[in-house]
């Protein structure tokens, strides 16, 4: 009997693992840059708090949820996405409060999970690289986010994106849009997909989103939002336009663009990406916007928000797709051949203690000889081989050979164990 991994999920293995690591190191520079602190909440949360927030009429509510019940009958589900998460836990330990820096600004980069169709950058358990922004109305929050995730990606190299962006207006802009668009569908009731019929009345903004091939000559014709934005929302939209602007930040304007959740409002943004390797299709890479009622719907005070989004598993391919080569340390300080099983402990001592002086050290295990051993310090990429054999055991001592200069020397063990550093830097300099 062997088994596989659960469907739409991955192992990461080391020698990718390091393409992990170098994005997530990346973001941390970046977003503290920013002032952005993270933020880990649990994998788990109740049902209640992604149905309320996400919306129950949303495909990952309705169709993508890993959810269960556990022992002690709480509804639970595995997070879908970040945000509703993290809202809930701004308002659980009053991040509010007067002792928090405002806005208060945080980070996270978490596996979340859907129950999807897995495909090439769709996948059952992936991982999200997100913002919010919690407590700042103000348009320079909206711009200074969506400059921030540019600048992640240009910062890694990636040239071939573009930002795209839309306003969904307040609510009393989205109420009057709302009854346009559906006397824009109602005559066509019976044209559209089963789903967007449920939708139309419920959430009629829903049916933009619809992938349903049906649906699509209405969503093409739908009336523009931006043309029901009120003056508060409209002065919004154009500032952050104007500032994006001023940033010499590209951006273009979709009007049928409304996002696949229910709680935002005002400005909304993806970030798509047209790679080569994609294959012709362009995909959203990073996806967020305003939601300045999230917090109240959750119990907390009026507290006017903005975040996004990430999918790291997408922004690998878009790496990848774009030939942009990730740097791997592929080098080690000190290799210690150590020859005989006499020299077993000695040698466990030596890379112990080149490890404490803070350098990189490794060893064989394997009792292997003398020419298999060179050959892994040799794959290692060793700046220092360190030998010891029997005969040096009796002395004391060990040779050393700088790899780079072929130059080798005697050592004294004790200088290892008493001040490596300075015999390290000596020879390296040499
Ligand atoms: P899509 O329309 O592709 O399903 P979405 O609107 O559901 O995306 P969001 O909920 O906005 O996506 O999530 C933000 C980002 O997370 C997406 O832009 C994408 O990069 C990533 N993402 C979403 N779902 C998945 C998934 N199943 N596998 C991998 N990445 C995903
Ligand atoms: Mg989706």
């Amino acid at each position: 009997m062997s088994y596989q991994r659960p469907k739409g999920t991955a192992d990461i293995l080391p020698g990718v693992s390091n393409k992990w690591q170098f994005v997530e190191e990346t973001a941390r520079l970046l977003f503290h840059d920013y002032q952005f602190d993270e933020i880990r909440t649990p994998i788990f949360e109740h049902h209640e708090v992604i149905s309320r927030s996400v919306g129950d009429t949303t495909d990952i509510v309705s169709k993508e949820m890993y959810e269960f019940y556990d022992k002690g009958n709480r509804h639970l589900t595995l997070r879908p996405e970040g945000t509703a998460p993290i809202a809930r836990a701004f308002v659980e330990n009053k991040l509010f409060g007067p002792e928090f820096s405002k806005p208060y600004k945080t980070y996270y980069m978490e596996p979340m999970f859907r129950y999807e169709r897995p495909q090439a950058g769709r996948m059952r358990q992936f991982h999200q690289l997100g913002a919010e922004v919690f407590g700042s109305k103000n348009p320079a929050t909206d711009v200074e986010t969506m400059a921030m995730a540019m600048a992640f990606y240009e910062q890694l190299g990636i040239k071939h994106i573009k930002l795209v962006i839309n306003s969904l207006g307040d609510k009393e802009s989205r109420a009057a849009y709302r009854q346009a668009l559906i006397d824009h569908l109602e005559p066509h009731f019976d044209e559209l997909s089963r789903e967007s019929q449920i939708r139309l009345h419920k959430n009629p903004l829903r049916v933009l989103d619809s992938k349903e091939k049906a649906d699509q000559p209405f969503v093409e014709t739908a009336p523009s939002i931006l043309d029901y934005l009120n003056e508060e929302s409209q002065q919004h939209f154009d500032t952050v336009c104007q500032m994006l602007e001023e940033l010499t930040i590209d951006y273009t304007i979709d009007h049928t663009m409304v996002r696949g959740l229910d709680y935002y409002n005002d400005t909304i943004f993806e970030i798509m990406s047209n790679a080569p390797g994609f294959g012709g299709a362009i995909t959203t890479i990073c996806a967020g916007g305003r939601y300045d009622h999230l917090i109240e719907e959750l119990g907390g005070p009026e507290t006017p928000a903005f975040g996004f989004g990430m999918g790291l598993e997408r922004l690998l391919i878009t790496l990848e797709a774009e030939n942009i080569e990730i740097p791997v340390p592929n080098t080690i300080d000190v290799y210690v051949v150590g020859l005989g099983e006499e020299t077993n402990v000695e040698t466990l001592k030596l890379v112990q203690s080149i490890r404490s002086f803070g350098f990189s050290a490794d060893r064989d295990f394997m009792n292997r000889k003398a020419k298999a051993q060179f050959k892994s310090a040799n794959k290692e990429n060793a700046r220092l081989v360190l030998t010891l054999g029997t005969a040096e055991l009796e002395t004391k001592t060990a040779n050393i050979k700088v790899m780079q200069t072929g130059k080798e020397e005697t050592l004294h063990l004790e200088d290892v164990y008493e001040k490596f550093d300075q015999v390290y830097d000596k020879l390296v300099s040499e």
